[in-house]
């Protein structure tokens, strides 16, 4: 029986990871979470009986000691324990933590020559540069789990190797497409925190509203695949049916469709290149009927922008866009700054990074405090 390790497991990809899971008949090596919701910790713990069950918070990891001691099931706490999870024996460790705090537990994973089933985009658009050379350097795969990349991944295969080609990043265009700054100033997060076609985590949804979360995914992209940030295309894709695609030197365009459901790429990254019976259900393109493309409007969502210029100029700008939005975001949900200035405040973090030609994850770290603490002096 093959097992993996699930990184975040109580969240939207964790949970669908382990329906997945279900679905192979997988086993699990380890699950890790941050600990809000302890109710849901015991019930995976004691369904798949995980040989470590991490917890980043140390109370509530007390908390599932004492409720799992008539188990099997080591329950550890902290930053550490989430890093041995990642570190322990199995097949594939899927990444699915939310935020930065991903980057240490995917190069932790990487170190332990584990494949990477990645889902958690900011690993790529804070440590790009070192997860890939890391991964190279140990021969592991670092397979994609967003559904873009997986969409072009997919594209790719049977592609020889050194052809050139240019990326069609699709993108929902989030709840408030078409609508004008000024119809922005009083959006509230429970308006933001409704997708029209994902069911996801919180963060995501905001950064999915803002486009933050397609700016997120062209560095990811650049990272992933090794492209120019100019060979990437943003097309607003309103029905999330074409997963992404690439265009080839002599016009033929390869992509992805599927209902919009994250089993495929979640089982897709854990069983290429195979593919094996889903619990999505299968897209019906005569219900679908129309599938329209239009440009993004970069001067009203300035997150998307920022983004491009960001992973254009290199080094540690991205890492400063990742952590100002990381810290608006947060302000954003508790009231303490309005949906606009969240684009606001990450384009002006973003341009006062200090930039570093070679850097190590201490310098990724130092430029992802600098770009929060930039942000909270903007209050
Ligand atoms: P959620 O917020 O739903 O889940 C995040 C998970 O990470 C939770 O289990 C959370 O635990 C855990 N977590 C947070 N901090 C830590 C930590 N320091 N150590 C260990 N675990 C931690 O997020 P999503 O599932 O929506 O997204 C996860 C990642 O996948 C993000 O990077 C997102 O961009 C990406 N992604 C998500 C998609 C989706 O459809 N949801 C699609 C494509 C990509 P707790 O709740 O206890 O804090």
């Amino acid at each position: 029986m093959k097992k993996l390790t699930v990184l975040g497991s109580t969240g939207s990809i964790g949970t669908q990871s382990l329906t997945v899971a279900k679905k192979l008949g997988w086993g699990i090596s380890a699950l890790a979470a941050g600990g809000k919701n302890i109710n849901l910790l015991e019930a995976q713990a004691r369904e798949w009986k995980p040989e470590l069950l991490a917890v980043m918070n140390e109370s509530a990891a007390a908390e599932l000691k004492l409720r799992l001691k008539d188990t099997s099931v080591k329950v550890c706490g902290g930053a550490e324990a989430v890093n041995e999870a990642a570190a322990m024996d199995t097949d594939i460790v899927l990444n699915a933590i939310v935020g930065i705090a991903g980057l240490k537990p995917t190069l932790t994973a990487i170190d332990a020559g584990h494949n990477i089933a990645l889902a958690n985009k900011e690993t790529l658009v804070t440590g790009g540069d070192l997860v890939m050379s890391a991964a190279a350097k140990k021969g592991v795969k670092i397979l994609p789990v967003d559904s873009e990349h997986s969409a072009i991944f997919q594209s790719l295969m049977g592609v020889p190797d050194g052809n050139p080609y240019k990326i069609l990043l699709t993108a929902s265009g989030g709840p408030f497409f078409g609508k004008t700054r000024d119809e922005l100033k009083n959006i509230t997060p429970a308006d933001a925190l409704k997708h029209p076609n994902w069911a996801m985590g919180q963060k995501i949804t905001i950064d999915s509203a803002t486009l933050m979360n397609k700016g997120l995914e062209v560095i990811e992209a650049v990272h992933l695949f090794g492209v120019s940030p100019k060979n990437i295309e943003v097309l607003v894709h309103r029905q999330s049916i074409l997963h992404s695609a690439i265009e080839l030197e002599d016009g033929a365009v390869i992509g992805q469709l599927g209902t919009p459901d994250m089993a495929i790429p979640i089982q897709f990254a854990l069983t290429y290149p195979n593919r094996m019976p889903s619990v999505a259900p299968k897209l019906s393109l005569t219900d679908v009927h129309t599938l329209t493309f239009e440009k993004p409007d970069t001067d009203t969502f300035l997150c998307l922008a920022t983004c491009i210029d960001a992973i254009n100029k290199g080094g540690l700008y991205p890492t400063a866009a990742n952590g100002a939005n990381e810290m608006a975001v947060e302000l954003f949900l508790k009231e303490k700054i309005s949906f606009l200035q969240i684009g606001e405040f990450v384009a002006r973090a973003t341009e006062q990074a200090v930039n570093l030609k070679s850097f190590t994850l201490d310098d990724v770290f130092e430029a992802d405090r600098l770009a929060r603490e930039a942000v909270l002096s903007y209050l």
